[in-house]
């Protein structure tokens, strides 16, 4: 009999400048950033959510909020899976949870050994999927100074820059919407 394992191995996939993808749950535009401490709880608290695990009731650690890179919306730090991700992360709470239910059926019919006839035969469940396939290497590398960190930003986008990580502002007004104020104050 295949055994429920013990661990999940849960990774959100880098591409191969080492950046991890995240979605806006407000404007939907994709950013990257360098992985963060924090993505194992982010993981950890979004499997919990889909899968009542026996330890659901422990603690998780605390995960800061996040800027968008592009609209400046604030949200919690788990709200930036991207739809992807968000799949994978059900399709292993889905698997996982098979496992343990098939792990369950396989202990009744194992102590009902007494009972000649068993009512229900426990189908084996399919493995857990894998790890999620290395991230294409989109997008363009941005340093945002008030952190020291770079983040990976749409090619074509031109409007101000929201720093992921405390939400600075960076640029703001367009080269055109400059030259209007100048016209303005002469
Ligand atoms: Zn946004
Ligand atoms: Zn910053």
């Amino acid at each position: 009999m295949r055994r429920a394992p013990a661990i999940i191995d849960l990774e959100l996939p880098r591409d191969a400048s080492g950046f991890v993808r995240r979605e806006c749950p407000q404007c939907q535009r994709d950013f990257k950033t360098r992985p963060c401490r924090h993505d194992a709880s982010i993981l950890q608290r979004r499997l919990a959510s889909l899968f009542p695990f026996e330890n659901a009731h422990e603690s998780f650690d605390e995960v800061p909020d996040w800027w968008c890179l592009y609209c400046g919306y604030r949200a919690a730090g788990d709200e930036w899976l991207t739809p992807g991700q968000q799949a994978h992360v059900e399709a292993v709470a889905r698997a996982w949870a098979n496992h343990v239910r098939y792990e369950q059926l396989a202990y009744v019919s194992r102590t009902l050994s007494l009972n000649p006839r068993p009512t229900f035969v426990s189908v084996e469940p399919e493995a857990l999927p894998g790890p999620m396939p290395p991230d294409t290497d989109d997008l363009r590398i941005i340093p945002l100074v008030c952190c020291g960190e770079e983040v990976k930003a749409l090619w074509d986008w031109e409007g101000p820059l929201f720093c992921p990580r405390c939400g600075s502002r960076h640029g703001g007004l367009s080269g055109r919407q400059q030259i209007h104020l100048e016209f303005i104050q002469e």
